[in-house]
């Protein structure tokens, strides 16, 4: 059966790459009945941040994705946590060493600067590049083997044998041949005893017995150092699917610092709906054929293939997120719509007015719900009922100006007045009225009321809106515009 991993390091916040890594992971596995495995790669201790691992399980439980061993579960093929699997690597790096392939580094800076995968620059170093310039692979083994016995600290390096062009035959991107020259002597040991990633990574996706390896394209350059240990340890090599890079609007690597996306944790955080997000994913790089882009997880689960991943950079394309994230909000059930809001106005620390209980909310959230792509958008676009006061745009302030408008907010504030009664049908048959004894109609009766309430001559049902106000601000609002 299919046994597909998903290693994330603990290194900081869940980026969307990674997420996107995660969910094709997650995909194929339930799409072919495998299981999936969560590995924790946390052996570069300097980099760790404390809690990461927990946000991870958090977001990934979040989007609905689930997994059949891991870090935080267990299983048969455990530990999942690199760092409890040190005298797994170093057994490994001695049986190499025993037999000739890989040998003692005395230098001090053997593996000091090495260590990281092949990556994007802002993640460190690349690995491969040699600071040992040739004496510790010449070194007498014998000599070799005393030292270390004395405790002498050093590294372990792979002793990359000269011959063909390494083949990485990958199941999105074909053939891809990496000459040896490119493969220098690498470092799998650190002198502190760590491994580097290449080393681990293949030690591990072999015990685990994964058999594909699904992945971000920028691990593609390390592929070839994991088939040297494959091959020196004797060890059948899975299968791999390099999937295509996530770029920017500019067609640039998406960098983890691009301010306009954001780590997972902080959409969440937003109140954007999980299955908005995982359908977008889905199709950065994976596409069903065809015009249809909507897609629940388990329509994806069934769809999926490794098949239909492109190997073209997949563009993250902003106005598509909040595009596919209203598609999701605004077929959200009122009652599931205030819950989230409430949960965004605790977060911001926003204090709704008293009126706005949980019908209010689900009335408001009705007329704006159209144009929402997640729960923080409501703020901004409930303004005009949620806060005291109003502010007039350029044309409000034109049209209310304007005798006619103010003659109609005149009358229907007078009527008001003498009128306790404040809800959906009285406002509009009180406004009927007003409009026949000036007889005035249509927009020349709704716009200057609307501009009046809402400080804005566009907006949603004027009835509807104006309902949602209560008396004493409705009527504070026309005050002040007639002025
Ligand atoms: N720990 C690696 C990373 O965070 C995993 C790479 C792999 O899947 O081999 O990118």
């Amino acid at each position: 059966t299919v046994r597909v991993r998903f290693a994330p390091s603990p290194t900081g916040h869940l980026h969307i790459g990674g997420v996107r890594t995660a969910l094709f992971n997650f995909l194929y596995a339930r799409h072919t009945g495998g299981r999936l495995i969560l590995r924790l790669e946390d052996t570069d201790v300097d980099r760790n941040v404390p809690g990461a691992e927990q946000a991870f399980v958090e977001a990934f439980k979040w989007l609905g994705l689930t997994w059949d061993e891991g870090f935080d579960i267990g299983g048969p093929y455990g530990p999942y946590r690199c760092s409890e699997r040190l005298p797994i690597y170093r057994a490994y790096a001695e049986e190499l060493m025993a037999s000739g392939r890989a040998y003692a580094c005395f230098c001090a800076q053997g593996g000091a600067h090495e260590e990281r995968p092949d990556e994007d620059e802002d993640d460190g170093p690349r690995a491969g590049t040699s600071g040992c310039a040739g004496e510790c692979r010449a070194m007498d083994p014998e000599l070799a083997r005393k030292r270390v016995k004395a405790g002498e600290p050093h590294a372990v390096r792979f002793l990359a044998p000269p011959g063909p062009a390494v083949v990485v035959r990958d199941r999105i991107r074909g053939e891809i041949a990496f000459e040896r020259e490119e493969l220098r002597d690498f470092v799998i040991l650190k002198r502190d005893g760590m491994p580097t990633y290449n080393f681990q990574v293949a030690i591990d996706d072999h015990l685990m017995a994964i058999t594909h390896v699904i992945r971000g394209e920028e691990h593609l350059s390390n592929t070839p150092r994991q088939l040297l240990i494959y091959e020196a340890l004797g060890f059948t090599p899975p299968e791999f699917a390099h999937l295509p890079i996530v770029l920017d609007e500019t067609r640039k690597k998406l960098s983890k610092r691009d301010p306009n996306v954001l780590p997972v944790s902080a959409y969440r955080e937003l109140g954007y709906l999980p299955e908005a997000i995982v359908n977008f994913l889905a199709l950065l790089g994976w596409s069903p054929g065809g015009e249809e882009e909507m897609f629940g997880l388990d329509e994806l689960c069934a769809r999926f293939d490794l098949d239909r991943v492109g190997r073209a950079g997949a563009v993250f394309d902003l106005a598509k997120f909040r595009w596919m994230a209203n598609q999701y909000f605004k077929a959200l059930e009122p009652a599931k719509a205030v819950r989230l809001i409430r949960e965004q106005a605790a977060r911001l620390n926003y204090a709704l007015p008293p009126y706005a209980d949980d019908d209010w909310l689900a009335r408001a959230v009705a007329l704006v719900q159209d144009g929402l792509a997640c729960a923080r958008d409501f703020f901004a676009a409930a303004r005009v009922w949620l806060e005291p006061d109003v502010a007039y745009d350029e044309e409000a302030l034109a049209l209310i100006s304007t005798e006619g408008a103010a003659r109609v907010i005149r009358a229907y504030l007078s009527a008001s007045e003498a009128d306790p009664a404040w809800n959906e049908e009285a406002n509009r048959a009180r406004l009927q009225a007003v409009g026949r004894e000036l007889g005035v109609k249509g927009r020349d009766l709704l716009m200057p009321v609307r501009a009046a309430l809402t400080g804005q001559t566009h907006g949603p049902d004027l009835q509807k809106s104006m309902a949602l106000l209560p008396r004493h601000i409705a009527l504070a609002r026309m005050r002040r515009a007639a002025e």
